[in-house]
C-alpha cells in the first residue's frame, strides 16, 4: 500500500474535523475502489469554525466567527476569523467577494460589544516575521489598556 494511503486519516495530515480543502479523487470500480485525499491541511481555525474545537464563541454571522485568544495580550483579546479557509490577509483580500469587509465590520461590532469601540487596535499579522502563528486568516481586536507604538 502507498504510503500516503497507510494508516488512519487523522494520522496521514487530514485530521476529522477539516473541512477547509480536499480533494477526493475515487476510482478502481465498485469491487476495488480506491480512495485518495490530497491536501487536506491540519486546520485549527477551520476546526474552531466547524465547532468541532472549543472555543468561547462571542458572535458569529454567516461566514464568520469571533472567540476569545487562548492567550490574551489586553483585557479585550477576540479573534475574527472567516467560516472559509483563506490562508492570510492577502488571500482573503484577493477573494474580492466582500468577505474581508465583512471580518472588518465583524471586528467593529465585537470592539462595540466589549465596551472599546473608542479606543482599540485591529492587527492581522502575516507570514512568519509579521507573527503569524495560525495560517487561517484571523483579525486581532485588542482593547482594554493603552496601546503602544511601535509595536514589538
Ligand atoms: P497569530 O500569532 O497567528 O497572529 O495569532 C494566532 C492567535 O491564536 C494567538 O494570539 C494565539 O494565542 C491564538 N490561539 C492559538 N491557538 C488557539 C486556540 O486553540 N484557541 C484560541 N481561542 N486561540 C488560539
Ligand atoms: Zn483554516
Amino acid at each position: 500500500m502507498p504510503k500516503e494511503l497507510a494508516g488512519p486519516l487523522h494520522q496521514r495530515g487530514g485530521a476529522p474535523w477539516v473541512r477547509s480543502s480536499a480533494t477526493i479523487y475515487v476510482g478502481g470500480g465498485l469491487e476495488r475502489p480506491h480512495v485518495k485525499i490530497f491536501h487536506v491541511p491540519d486546520c485549527l481555525f477551520c476546526g474552531i469554525a466547524a465547532g468541532d474545537i472549543p472555543a468561547t464563541v462571542v458572535s458569529s454571522s454567516a461566514r464568520t466567527v469571533a472567540f476569545r485568544d487562548i492567550d490574551p495580550q489586553a483585557p479585550v483579546h477576540v479573534l475574527v476569523i472567516t467560516r472559509e479557509h483563506h490562508a492570510n490577509l492577502a488571500e482573503l483580500a484577493a477573494a474580492g467577494d466582500g468577505l474581508l469587509a465583512e471580518v472588518i465590520e465583524q471586528a467593529q461590532e465585537v470592539a462595540a460589544r466589549e465596551g472599546v469601540a473608542e479606543g482599540h487596535r485591529v492587527v492581522f499579522n502575516t507570514g512568519p516575521d509579521g507573527g503569524q502563528t495560525v495560517g487561517h486568516v484571523h483579525a486581532h481586536v485588542l482593547g482594554g489598556r493603552p496601546m503602544h507604538w511601535p509595536p514589538g
